[in-house]
């Protein structure tokens, strides 16, 4: 029998190789997905696209979380989204693109939905190779959180723990874009440009990242980008 699992969706390309793996290995699948003030929001026509793609739309939660989150490039609007860094700038240090609690806030709360669904696990994107910046992406977040899990829920005490799965964790964005079309994950309905234009800016570390890893693989990306400037 299929076991249920939490994806947490964003419409983005880490997120829905989530998806894609979760469907591969036969799970029945709750997708997840946050509005909180994203200046990004077309991926939520991108999330709910994937989510049609893998025949979940019924199933699909969307939860608004506007005004909770801040302090981030990506919410607020004093703040610019950096553009055109290099690599090693995009590796060093926490970018402003960084999101205060942003994952524990998500965990938190697919956690609060897969408890009482019976689900085995939550399906979170998290990428430190290519993103090592943002604390709430690490495998030692990830450890400690599955922590709160097991000794703060009852499936958690009861031996029936909910597991974070964070299959792309240890992988270069061109792993997690072959990965992705050997499962046949459809690329063409991602977004993940922090600016949230159409086309997408190129620019931005998640295009760039983005970008680097179809280029790597050896693919070409199926969206529009701005022409180069
Ligand atoms: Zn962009």
């Amino acid at each position: 029998m299929a076991a249920r699992v939490v994806v947490v969706l964003s419409g983005g390309m880490d997120s829905s190789t989530c998806m894609g793996i979760a469907h591969a290995a036969g799970q029945e699948i709750f997708p997840l997905t946050f509005i909180y003030g994203q200046k990004h929001a077309v991926e939520l026509e991108a999330a709910r696209k994937v989510a049609a793609h893998y025949g979940v739309s019924g199933r699909h939660k969307i939860v608004d979380l506007t005004g909770l989150l801040s302090g981030s490039a990506l919410t607020d609007a004093d703040k610019d989204i950096p553009v055109g860094r290099s690599l090693a700038e995009i590796g060093a240090g926490i970018p402003i693109t960084y999101v205060p609690a942003r994952n524990i806030v998500f965990l938190s709360l697919a956690l609060a939905w897969a408890e009482p669904l019976g689900a085995e696990a939550i399906y979170l994107g998290v990428n430190v190779l290519d993103y090592s910046g943002y604390p709430d992406c690490r495998p030692d977040f990830i450890r400690a959180f599955q922590e709160v899990i097991n000794k703060g829920t009852a499936a958690g005490v009861e031996g029936r723990g909910i597991r974070i799965e964070t299959p792309l964790i240890n992988l270069s964005k061109a792993e997690i874009v072959r990965k992705g079309v050997e499962l046949g994950v459809p690329y063409h309905l991602t977004y993940s440009c922090y600016n949230g234009t159409v086309p997408s800016c190129g620019t931005c570390d998640a295009c760039q990242l983005r970008l680097k890893g179809f280029h790597e693989a050896g693919l070409v990306d199926p969206i529009p980008y701005a022409p180069a400037s």
